[in-house]
């Protein structure tokens, strides 16, 4: 079984409707719907927004329906020029940008205990995702994609997070999933079509195209489940 968590109602809608043979479970909120995508089974939910939202709906999904692996989809801000609003991003590794102990001496995006900044993508979904992307004719980078508690919207902090962990993408549940998925041992992806670039306007970006992007997502993912 794939799971497969987007944040935004947008980001999994057209995916839930084109679902065979629905079953949905509410746990902790949100709505899980099972069942069979391309000929795949598959649980999909809608986490909320933020790192807080996305580590519930992981964590409970793991424990529930024990998937085989999790994809995160969605959109994101771009954070260099080679990613136009309308691309995609497919993760390498996660990292959390907001987790900072650095005044104790670590790096920032340290996660204590467990001694990880850059959380590892699974390299077989990697490949299954870009196939899926380019097919679609998408132009898509594989790299760092950070996630935080915050909406990224100024090309100087763009840029700066670029510089601090040479990421690709920036948004606010990825790297959470993926902590989840390592702690549980649980193969994970991440991918992202950008809404808004690394030097444009973020907001006014964003509203306009956030639609645009999260159905090219979804798009992406059905293609994806094919492939696998
Ligand atoms: N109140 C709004 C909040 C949206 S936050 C709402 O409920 O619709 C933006 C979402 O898009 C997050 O899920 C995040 O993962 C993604 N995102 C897109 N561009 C982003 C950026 N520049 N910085 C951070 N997150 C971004």
């Amino acid at each position: 079984m794939i799971g497969i968590i987007g944040a935004m109602q947008a980001e999994v809608e057209s995916l839930q409707q084109q679902l065979k043979n629905t079953k949905i479970t509410t746990l902790s909120g949100i709505d899980f719907y099972q069942g069979q995508l391309e000929g795949k089974e598959v649980v999909i939910a809608r986490c909320g927004i933020g790192k807080v939202f996305a580590a519930i709906c992981a964590q409970t999904m793991i424990l529930t329906f024990h998937p085989d692996c999790i994809i995160n989809t969605g959109v994101a801000g771009g954070l260099t020029t080679d990613l136009a609003v309308g691309d995609v991003a497919i993760a390498t590794t996660l990292v959390q940008h907001d987790m900072d102990t650095s005044p104790l001496g670590d790096p920032v995006g340290l996660i204590s205990g467990i001694n990880v900044v850059h959380f590892p993508a699974d390299e077989t979904l990697q490949e299954k995702m870009q196939r899926a992307a380019e097919t679609l004719g998408c132009h898509a980078v594989k790299g760092t994609i950070v996630s935080g508690d915050q909406f990224v919207s100024t090309p100087a902090k763009k840029a700066q997070l670029q510089k601090d962990f040479n990421a690709v993408a920036c948004e606010m549940e990825g790297a959470s999933i993926a902590h989840v998925c390592y702690v549980n041992g649980v193969p994970f992806e991440v991918l992202r079509v950008i809404s808004d670039s690394a030097t444009g306007d973020g907001a006014m970006e964003y509203t306009q195209f956030v639609t645009m992007a999260a159905e090219l997502s979804e798009d992406i993912i059905k293609g994806f489940c094919k492939e696998m």
